[in-house]
């Protein structure tokens, strides 16, 4: 028997994915590290640029995040564009989409000098025009603001819904039952905000999220891109009752007939 299983062996996976890049992600990604987990954060780089600020309906001031601080806080996890300005993309011209998306990406790169390759969705609002613009600007895929509420690796990279919103109130139970699920390259993302944490009094009910999966060797910590990249390699193996040919460029693991094995780039494993 056959399980596709996600690098190192493991079979299940775990991202946090929070956007717009504000002073509580230094205590985020302070606990991301304590537990040993991968964010991918998404960032509007004029907004780090001016330092804006605006007032939550709790009264809490939330504040960005200047370039200095940021350039430093987010190694080891990914950066993806979350547009310039963040503004509500529905009534921009195709010129203006592009401005917000590539000017972003490019002041990302600059600043954290790696490859941007993905692109979370600001607000809710998404179009056909927005998808073909993200696919212009060279990101490899794009988050929207819906939740799928599963764990099952989605199919459409331009439409990759986030698995939970963190102030959902299924939270609790949609972990509880990725901890315990044997579907096949199950995927858990919980996405948000981190000055939620604050306004709702979260901390302690995330620290004790993170410290149960860090605690289950059956998941590997994974940024977006790290899956998405995973996923797409997996998609493009041949995998036969006799063989498993990758056709990718990185290593794909499996579980075959209980045993782990890693196949590298182009390699066939015969069974
Ligand atoms: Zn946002």
């Amino acid at each position: 028997m056959i399980k596709k299983l996600y690098p190192n062996g493991r079979p299940k996976a775990f991202n946090v994915s929070y956007d717009d890049g504000v002073l509580q992600d230094i205590r985020f990604v302070g606990l991301l590290n304590k537990y040993n987990l991968k964010g991918t954060f998404n960032l509007n780089s004029h907004l780090m640029k001016t330092e804006f600020e605006w007032k939550h309906e709790s009264g809490l001031v939330i504040k960005r995040l200047s370039e200095n601080i940021a350039s430093d806080l987010y190694s080891g996890h990914e950066i993806a564009s979350h547009t310039l300005t963040h503004p509500y993309m529905d009534s921009l011209t195709e010129n203006e989409i592009i401005h917000e998306l590539q000017t972003d990406k490019d002041n990302l790169e600059m600043l954290f000098e790696s490859e941007v390759k993905g692109f979370a969705v600001p607000f809710d609002f998404y179009s056909e025009l927005m998808e073909e613009c993200v696919k212009k600007c060279g990101f490899e895929y794009a988050r929207i603001s819906e939740e799928s509420l599963s764990y099952t690796p989605s199919t459409d990279f331009y439409k990759l819904e986030v698995g939970i919103f963190h102030l959902d109130t299924n939270l609790d139970s949609y972990i509880d039952n990725f901890l315990s699920t044997n579907e096949e390259l199950a995927f858990c993302q919980i996405a948000g905000h981190s000055y939620d944490l604050d306004t709702e009094n979260m901390w302690d009910k995330i620290e004790a999220i993170f410290k149960k999966l860090s605690a289950d060797n059956n998941i590997l910590p994974m940024t977006t891109i790290q899956f998405v990249e995973y996923i797409k390699a997996m998609n493009l193996a041949e995998i036969t009752e006799n063989y498993i040919k990758n056709n990718s460029n990185i290593s794909l693991w499996f579980s075959v007939n209980d045993r782990i094995c890693e196949i590298k780039p182009n390699e066939v494993y015969y069974v």
